[in-house]
């Protein structure tokens, strides 16, 4: 039965590592970081992740932000509201929760970020560092799939790893992150052949599908580290239930270790967002 890597309680100590550097940030500089974030409409789920987010700014000690706009808010008008967030002192970081309502070009809404306070590190000048390997901001998710596998793994160099999946906010920062450790990385995606057999050579495995329990058990070499980003709403057995991409119950008698879902990627992308709005705003102040 493989190890359980629990992002939970891994989430929980960066959150209080984070607290203590901002009360010492408070103490020695006189500055509280301060994250805006910006809704817009009233997406279920993304409400209820921008009230997590809020809320888990405030109790690492730092200033929260929240910009709710009505679903039919135009272009210019957000990206007015971008403007005043980026010229603003008191905001270290800005985050516009994704997806936006369909007549609004995200593109050039990220864009429209100041690249220093992009904490979700989707601006293209923070891929393109990340990609020529300069310090950046990284997406949040990748990031905390790295934080695990360094905590588990140690050293990352040399090992194999798959990333199925090549989104720009996952699959590709993941892929760029794992190979700024020397792991030899596959990105695997729906065009792959054979994706069982390209798995079964890896030594970690990192599925950001979006599709319910589809790596299975037999798809993982033996010992080897599974990290499940997905997150999907299913029903069974008349319940909702929250599962990842990888089939938790195969999966976990092959590998070495596992996240579960819930309770292994997903905290750990807010305790990174955390984790990033220390960063701008330490880069800010030149330290
Ligand atoms: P996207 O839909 O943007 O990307 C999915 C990727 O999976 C694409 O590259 C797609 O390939 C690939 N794919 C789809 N079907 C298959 C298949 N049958 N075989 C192989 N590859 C396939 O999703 P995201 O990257 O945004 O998210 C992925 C998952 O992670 C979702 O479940 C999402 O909910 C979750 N997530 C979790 C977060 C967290 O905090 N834990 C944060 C962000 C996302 P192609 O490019 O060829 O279409």
């Amino acid at each position: 039965m493989a190890d359980i890597i629990d992002g939970k309680a891994f989430a929980a100590r960066l959150r209080g590592e984070i607290a203590q550097q901002v009360a010492a940030l408070k103490a020695e500089q006189g500055i509280i970081p301060g994250l805006a974030v910006v809704l817009v409409g009233e997406d279920p789920a993304s409400t209820v992740y921008v009230g997590s987010k809020a809320k888990q700014t405030v109790e690492v000690g730092m200033h929260s932000y929240e910009h709710k706009l009505p679903a039919e808010t135009g272009q210019a008008e957000l990206l007015e509201l971008i403007d005043r967030l980026n010229a603003d002192a008191a905001v270290n970081g800005i985050l516009v929760q994704l997806p936006l309502p369909a007549h609004i070009d995200e593109t050039a809404v990220i864009g429209a970020i100041d690249p220093a306070k992009d904490v979700d590190g989707f601006h293209i000048i923070n891929s393109g560092k990340l990609a020529v390997g300069q310090q950046a901001l990284v997406p949040c998710t990748p990031l905390g799939c790295s934080m695990l596998l360094k905590d588990h793994l140690g050293e990352l160099s040399g090992k194999s790893a798959v990333v199925i999946g090549r989104s720009n906010i996952v699959g590709k920062p993941m892929a760029l992150l794992l190979l700024q450790e020397s792991c030899t990385v596959t990105i695997a995606h729906s065009r792959t052949k054979d994706l069982p057999a390209v798995c079964r050579e890896a030594d970690i495995v990192v599925a950001a599908v979006g599709r319910p329990e589809m790596v299975k058990g037999d798809w993982i070499k033996p010992g080897a580290t599974v990290i499940d980003v997905g997150i999907n709403r299913i029903e069974r057995d008349g319940k909702n239930r929250l599962v990842g991409d990888v089939d938790f119950a195969s999966a976990s008698a092959v590998a070495g270790a596992i996240t579960p879902v819930p309770g292994g990627v997903g905290p750990m992308t807010i305790a990174c967002l955390l984790h990033n709005t220390l960063t701008a705003t330490r880069q800010q102040l030149g330290l």
